[in-house]
């Protein structure tokens, strides 16, 4: 019995590996996956064949693996979020390692091409109107930032950016109640609401950095669903995480504003990874109060709710540093 309980909830927790295909202009250059098969990926560390190191994951996405192949993997937790589950999605790397990539997708987007953001949206919008004999389902969405520990809305038309506080109020499952929400019933709602949230996203930025590499954005997906028998009501709710930049920042090289920034991520990737840590260990404690993201998160990490972690790597030579570091985050959650 205890047993098949530990194995429940390491059950909940999921870690996807994916690698990034060399961008255009990188033809003759040699990747640092050095063998990839079922749940397992080896880097070479070294130019010489020496320093080999393997990890183990659920599951790896090579470089020609598509988003739809992606996706299908993600699938049943979407599924499970309408018989009222609470599911977590994060994209973990370095920057331009292929996270938004994964969650979105690239700028100039095609059907094709769409991440996991959409697709789970239209899945919710299918699985929905089939059973619609039987359940009566309300999709809404909020979509915030969390960027030097401060939370912020994303669906905002005034530009205005306030401060938002987040409560743990699991009565309306809503930690974040002043943020929008807004109702969605198709994907074209969905598209339009996430290209606002990334058009503020972008307005925070400064002319010398991309601030989006250096915040966290949610998309939270609230599902409620009346049994129309029974009149029972289920709620699941469905985060979308598109991390900040994993990577670490020589302290020598920055100060001021760049050097805060850098130990605020620093500090909220690590709570995130403690947390999960723990929660697969099946820990008593769970550290949840140390960072605003596990704050949020609270709700929808352990218990029943369920996770999947993507972490994503760089094949460039250069970047085998941040390779093995996001590889050994990622081994300790998985
Ligand atoms: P991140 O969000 O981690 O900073 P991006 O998702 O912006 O990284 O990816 C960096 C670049 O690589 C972008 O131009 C993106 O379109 C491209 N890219 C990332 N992953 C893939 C992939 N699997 N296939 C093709 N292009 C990719
Ligand atoms: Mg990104």
């Amino acid at each position: 019995k205890l047993y098949n309980q530990v194995q429940d909830l390491k059950g909940n927790i999921r870690v996807y590996c994916r690698v990034r295909p060399f961008l255009s202009g990188q033809l003759n250059y040699l990747s640092t996956v050095d063998h990839m098969e079922e749940g397992n990926i080896t880097i070479n560390s070294s130019k010489h064949g020496k320093g080999r190191r393997s990890f183990s994951f659920n599951k790896i996405f090579g470089p020609t693996a598509t988003q739809e192949e992606v996706f299908s993997d993600t699938q049943p937790l979407i599924r499970s979020v309408l018989d009222g589950y609470n599911v977590c999605i994060f994209a973990y790397g370095q920057t331009g390692s292929g996270k938004t990539y994964t969650m979105t997708g690239p700028k100039e987007l095609t059907r094709q091409t769409q991440g996991v953001n959409y697709r789970a949206l239209s899945d919710l919008f299918l699985l929905s109107e089939q059973r619609k004999d039987t359940f009566r389902y309300d999709v809404s969405v909020q979509m915030i930032e969390i960027y030097n520990e401060q939370v912020r809305d994303l669906l905002v038309t005034d530009g205005l950016n306030k401060r938002l506080e987040i409560r743990n109020s699991s009565q309306t499952g809503l930690n974040v109640p002043d943020a929008n929400l807004v109702p969605v019933s198709s994907t074209a709602d969905v598209i339009d609401l996430m290209n606002l949230g990334q058009r503020n996203r972008a307005v925070g930025a400064t002319a010398l950095n991309d601030r989006s590499s250096r915040s966290h954005s949610c998309l939270t997906v609230h599902v409620q669903g009346r049994d129309l028998m029974s009149g029972t009501i289920l709620r699941g709710c469905m985060h979308l995480v598109d991390l900040a930049g994993s990577e670490r920042v020589d302290k020598s090289e920055v100060t001021g504003d760049r050097l805060k920034e850098a130990q605020h991520i620093n500090r909220s990737l690590s709570a995130l990874g403690d947390v999960i840590s723990s929660l697969a260990q099946k820990n008593p404690h769970v550290p949840y109060r140390n960072s605003k993201l596990t704050q949020l998160l609270q709700d929808s990490l352990g218990g029943q709710a369920k996770t999947l972690m993507f972490v994503h790597i760089s094949p460039e030579p250069d970047a085998v540093g941040e390779t093995i570091s996001t590889l050994k985050f990622a081994e300790r959650v998985a």
